[in-house]
């Protein structure tokens, strides 16, 4: 090694030991949080800190500006190439679902551990580049094509909930459609994010020869949201999150597949099949410990076979709470500010035994849902709680159980359940409610290909309209035309 070589290795070297503390003192000028080093370095990621090498980045501008570059080489390498890095993102992902999904557990703190590896499990599902579509003209003026073009840089949003999942199945879906990606991450799972970031793009260097098509901030601030939002160079957003980013992102001047807020309501009607019914809302409602957007959060049964339901709910498994420990439960989960409630972040994710303590029950350890009878006024009805608790109001009638589905669900049309045998019935409450997801007679999960037929993905585009987000959601068609030629006949 030359003597320069030398020198500039070592300077590296230094800047990268030194990237952390740089970078605290940068964010203390700029407002933002300081990341403390990861301590688990899975896959050939480093311990932590702004690596632009790897995509890890302060400088929204600079993100963007190898984004753009790594974009470049996508679209020199093809389809076959976009292909590769989908197939080795799953690979990645199932490969290192135990550690991966541990290190997000670890971070986070909310959740389950089993569900963080079945999540990146699931990625295996994520759609790729054979979801794009070409549709093809022809006629006696010769023939056209549309295709599926990338949109180029894409800035992206992603939730505390899910953070390499979500992060994983946008990249896939993103690059896919030919795009490379700026993510924000929640900054309580901006860690395990950034490690997977960096240990993906190392793995597309050495197999693909492409520069860091993922590009994530680190730190993520609000401030570097607003900068991607208002970016020239990236002509399209994907926000997953609650109703605040939705809302912001809603706003901005330039296409945003918005991913936002659900409170699923579930209607169990006298046709219902309970065993089912229990089972499949225990299913849907335990993944995660309900973290999950389009999990069952309220359920309304019709009075005459209120308890029917609920004797079926005891059977499957769950926990039943008196009416004493969903008070205390109650209290323990909300605080009334102003005019609407808080969710306490101490009990979001936790496990049961973790709420049984704060309403005085002991919970045995096998037990993973508790359910309680509510009346529709308690928070856990109105509040997207995310908790593994689900109340269980009485309904007059199946109408009433409609109005009362249509009202608690607030018009966000993200997800809605039914256990009825009754088409009449299935098809009313299907068109009143409008939702991007409806699960009949199985767990909402099923809609996303668990326990139910679908491909999954980590974004359910309600506001914006893309529904289950896949690579089509990340293109913009094109027509090319050819004039009076290359038409055979
Ligand atoms: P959150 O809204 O707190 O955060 C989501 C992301 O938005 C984070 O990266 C956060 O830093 C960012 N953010 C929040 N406010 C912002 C603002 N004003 N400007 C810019 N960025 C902002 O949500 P969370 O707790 O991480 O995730 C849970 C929420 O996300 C729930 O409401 C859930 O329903 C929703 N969610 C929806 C989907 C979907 O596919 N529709 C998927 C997962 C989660």
């Amino acid at each position: 090694m030359d003597q320069s070589t030398l020198v500039s290795n070592v300077v590296e070297q230094v800047l990268r030991q030194l990237g952390p503390q740089l970078q605290g003192r940068a964010s203390s000028n700029g407002g933002g949080n300081g990341h403390s080093q990861t301590a688990n370095t899975p896959s050939g990621a480093t311990s932590g800190g702004a690596n632009p090498a790897v995509g890890r980045f302060t400088n929204v501008d600079e993100a963007v500006d190898t984004a753009a570059r790594a974009q470049q080489q996508l679209a020199q390498a093809g389809v076959k190439v976009r292909d590769g890095i989908c197939k080795l993102f799953k690979r990645m992902a199932r490969e290192n679902a135990q550690e991966w999904g541990r290190i997000e557990f670890e971070e986070t703190k909310i959740g389950r551990l089993d569900h963080k590896v079945a999540k990146l499990e699931l990625l295996e599902a994520i759609p790729g580049v054979e979801f794009l579509q070409t549709n093809a003209h022809s006629g006696d003026a010769g023939i056209g094509l549309d295709e599926a073009a990338p949109w180029g840089v894409i800035g992206a949003i992603t939730p505390v909930t899910h953070s390499i999942p979500t992060l994983t199945s946008n990249a896939i879906s993103m690059i896919a459609a030919g795009n490379a990606v700026v993510f924000n991450p929640h900054p309580a799972g901006a860690k395990c994010a950034a490690m997977a970031v960096e240990a993906y793009n190392r793995a597309i260097k050495a197999e693909f020869g492409i520069d860091p098509l993922l590009c994530t901030m680190d730190p993520p601030t609000l401030r570097t949201a607003e900068e991607i939002f208002k970016h020239e160079r990236i002509p399209m957003l994907c926000v997953t999150g609650g109703p605040a980013v939705a809302r912001a992102a809603m706003k901005q001047p330039k296409r945003a597949v918005v991913a936002g807020p659900g409170n699923p309501p579930v209607v169990v009607d006298e046709t219902a099949d309970f065993d089912n019914a229990a089972k499949s809302i225990i299913a849907g409602a335990i993944f995660d410990n309900n973290l999950l957007c389009i999990g069952e959060k309220e359920v309304f049964v019709v009075e005459s076979v209120f308890d029917q339901m609920m004797d079926a709910m005891r059977r499957a498994g769950a926990m039943e709470l008196n009416s004493q420990q969903v008070q205390r439960l109650t209290e323990a989960a909300f605080t009334y500010d102003k005019d609407h409630y808080a969710v306490s972040k101490d009990l979001v994710g936790k496990d049961p035994q973790v709420l049984g303590q704060a309403c005085g029950a002991s919970v045995p350890s096998g037990v993973e849902l508790l359910f309680g009878e509510t009346d529709e006024n308690n928070p856990f009805v109105p509040e997207e709680q995310m908790m593994p608790f689900v109340p269980f109001v009485r309904a007059r009638n199946f109408d009433h159980a409609l109005e009362l589905a249509i009202k608690h669900e607030h018009g966000f049309g993200h997800t809605a359940c039914i256990h009825s045998n009754n088409l009449a019935n299935i098809t009313r409450m299907g068109q009143a409610c409008n939702t991007t997801l409806y699960a009949v007679n199985g767990p909402s999960t099923g809609c996303l290909g668990v326990g139910g037929e679908g491909y999954p993905s980590y974004s359910i585009a309600t506001p914006t309209g893309e529904g289950v987000a896949n690579p089509l959601t990340f293109t913009r068609f094109r027509r090319v035309t050819v004039s009076d030629a290359l038409r055979i006949v």
